[in-house]
């Protein structure tokens, strides 16, 4: 039984009743283009397989009442009085896009439902970015206002950053909201702009969670925003976007050296989003998997967010003659790694870089291959 399926039905049973909408949001892996949101540059995610779905209908008062079933809750809020976080439970999420919506003039309406995802909660597949579009979405269904990709984006990042107090870039939402199967999405984080380009024929997306996390993710990565702002500032620029490779080269010395190596990631990192975009539109597989390589390298060694998890992973992975190349993906420090195979390997690959790593890192990693699938909707049952 798919998952649409299962809300369904376990909608009728709670509410006894048909829901009127079922909608769905996916979640997201990075093909490349890795911390370079947050500096106005370019991103290169696709929308997988895996997603959140509301089963839910219209309620005549203004109330939201939401049932979760992967945390065994029910949970309601007023949309007149909605109840600020003081702890991030998943029902803040919910009450951030209401709030973001009701700001943004948006108008609401009171609706219950039933909410179920299959997206890994906390594994860097953005299952944030998916409850929070299916939320926005649920709201669209009952609140009858237009449905506007980029600015739902917008609504659910603003959830996540000024509600709950989590700062991320734009992709998690962009993607999730706008995605298109078969296909990765070049996102302009500065214009919010996105071009749908094919997958390579006869490849497939391979996300290779190593298992681990680590908690001081947010420290990290907001000193490495930090760091990039500062060198924006040092060369006058508004962000890292503004300075190509070979005038960062030029001045490069300028900086100091950690300084340096952050901005050279981020600026080269840029680069290869756009030449992967052309490999993509050639059909280039391995111009593709080299660009993802080299990546990889560069978050390890210039911006210093990988982990000894990933690179083993990344390792197994690139060992493989099926696979044309394999990256960390997402913020870093643990989680998911990515990796671009040639189709008719798939199943070989999955089982090797399983048992490979496992026996080099001591924990079962969980593989999964996934599909570009389509951002937010209302779907059919
Ligand atoms: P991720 O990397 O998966 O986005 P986050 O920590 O950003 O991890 O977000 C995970 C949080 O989002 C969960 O702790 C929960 O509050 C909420 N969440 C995500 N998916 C679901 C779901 N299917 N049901 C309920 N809450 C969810
Ligand atoms: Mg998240």
């Amino acid at each position: 039984m798919s998952l649409a399926d299962k809300v369904n039905r376990r909608f009728h049973a709670a509410f006894g009743a048909e829901p009127a909408f079922i909608v769905r949001a996916p979640g997201r892996v990075n093909l490349i283009g890795e911390h370079t949101d947050y500096n106005d540059g370019f991103v290169f995610p696709l929308a997988i397989d895996r997603a959140a779905y509301i089963a839910l209908r219209p309620r005549a008062d203004r109330s939201v009442r939401v049932i979760s079933l992967d945390m065994a809750d029910d949970q309601s809020f007023d949309l007149d009085d909605l109840p600020r976080p003081d702890e991030t439970r998943w029902v803040d999420y919910l009450i951030g896009v209401a709030w973001a919506l009701q700001r943004g003039g948006y108008p609401l309406a009171g609706w219950e439902g039933l909410l179920a995802g299959d997206v890994p909660i906390g594994s860097g597949l953005s299952s944030s970015a998916a409850l929070e579009l299916a939320a926005a979405r649920a709201f669209y269904c009952v609140g009858g206002f237009n449905w506007d990709a980029a600015q739902m984006a917008q609504i659910g990042r603003a959830a996540e950053n000024e509600w709950l107090g989590i700062q991320t870039g734009i992709m998690d939402q962009m993607i999730s909201a706008a995605g298109l199967e078969g296909h990765a999405l070049l996102i302009d984080c500065r214009s919010l702009e996105t071009t749908p380009t094919a997958l390579p024929a006869t490849t497939s997306i391979v996300i290779l969670d190593t298992g681990t996390r680590r908690g001081l993710v947010d420290s990290a990565y907001n000193e490495r925003r930090t760091q990039c702002e500062a060198a924006a500032r040092h060369f006058g620029i508004a962000a890292l976007r503004d300075i190509d490779l070979a005038t960062f080269s030029k001045r490069a010395e300028e900086l100091e050296a950690v300084i340096r190596r952050r901005a050279r990631h981020v600026i080269s990192e840029n680069e290869r989003t756009l030449q992967a975009r052309d490999a993509m539109l050639a059909g280039d597989a391995e111009a593709l998997g080299k660009l993802m390589i080299a990546s990889h390298i560069s978050l390890r060694d210039d911006f210093e967010v990988s982990s000894p998890a990933l690179d083993a992973i990344v390792d197994c992975a690139n060992a493989e003659p099926s696979c044309y190349g394999a990256r960390m993906t997402g913020a870093g420090f643990g989680g998911c790694a990515v990796a671009l195979v040639r189709a008719d390997d798939t199943t070989g690959f999955v089982r090797r870089v399983g048992a490979g790593y496992e026996s080099a890192a001591g924990n079962r990693p969980a593989l999964y291959v996934t599909r570009a699938s389509a951002g937010a909707a209302t779907i059919d049952v």
